[in-house]
């Protein structure tokens, strides 16, 4: 999937501009993350490509098309070909593993048997297969943010979002979680990952996008 913003803003209705003439173009298969300060307007940035926000001003592309034009039957759809992970990887506790990554194949009205071979899949990119009985308390952080990036991608998806997805975790399983955004990134999927963490983001080598007080400051090659 291919993202454009094209000096996008957004002033949420408190009066705050969250972000203030924001350009870049996030190509096809490319990865990039995007840094700032608590505040800066990460967050706010990847609900507009959800559509979970809309924009003020400017415009932004999806695959060429401007999101100003979809309609509102086509934004479940929208919202099926991008994968979401978090940072409390908002996982449910009273049910399985298994039924954790199914959830966004149930809204998507998968069957039984292609939802267990999604989920499967899922789990085994991760490395996770084997546990899908188990209750995801039962499961270290690690492998509990495992296991939200498996539902981020049981559907397949074109794009794959991160806000802070190594928050809690400390430095190696930080860097684990990376590489595995990577490995979706080598198969062709469009990542982007927001982190504050500077030294992890600048072993990665990818394009870093930062922005600063909602306005993109830098647009450059590593951090
Ligand atoms: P983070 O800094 O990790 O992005 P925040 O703690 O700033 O998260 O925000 C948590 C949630 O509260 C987000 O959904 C965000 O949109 C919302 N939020 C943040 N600031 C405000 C605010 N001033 N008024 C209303 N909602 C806010
Ligand atoms: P980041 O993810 O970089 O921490 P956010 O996008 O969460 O930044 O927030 C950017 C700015 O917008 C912050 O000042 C935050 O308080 C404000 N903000 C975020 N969500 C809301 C909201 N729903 N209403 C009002 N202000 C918000």
């Amino acid at each position: 999937m291919e993202i454009e913003f094209q000096r996008v803003g957004k002033k949420y209705e408190s009066g705050h501009d969250a972000l203030s003439q924001v350009s870049f173009h996030l190509r096809q298969g490319e990865m990039a993350f995007l840094t700032g300060h608590s505040g800066a307007g990460k967050s706010t940035l990847m609900k507009l490509i959800m559509m979970i926000e809309r924009q003020t001003t400017g415009t932004i592309l999806v695959d060429g098309v401007d999101l100003r034009t979809l309609g509102k039957h086509a934004i479940p759809y929208h919202r099926r070909r991008v994968g979401v992970v978090f940072q409390n990887h908002q996982l449910l506790f009273d049910r399985s593993v298994f039924h954790n990554v199914a959830l966004p194949l149930q809204v998507s009205g998968a069957d039984d048997d292609q939802t267990g071979k999604r989920v499967r899949a899922a789990l085994d990119k991760v490395g996770l297969l084997g546990k899908e009985k188990l209750n995801p308390m039962a499961l270290s952080g690690g492998e509990q943010q495992r296991i939200g990036i498996a539902r981020a991608v049981v559907n397949k998806p074109q794009l794959l979002l991160a806000d802070e997805p190594t928050g809690n975790l400390d430095p190696r399983l930080s860097a684990e979680i990376m590489n595995l955004f990577q490995e979706f990134n080598r198969v062709g999927v469009t990542v982007m990952v927001a982190s504050h963490d500077l030294a992890l983001v600048a072993r990665m080598r990818h394009r870093v996008l930062t922005l600063n007080q909602g306005r993109m400051v830098n647009d450059g090659g590593f951090a």
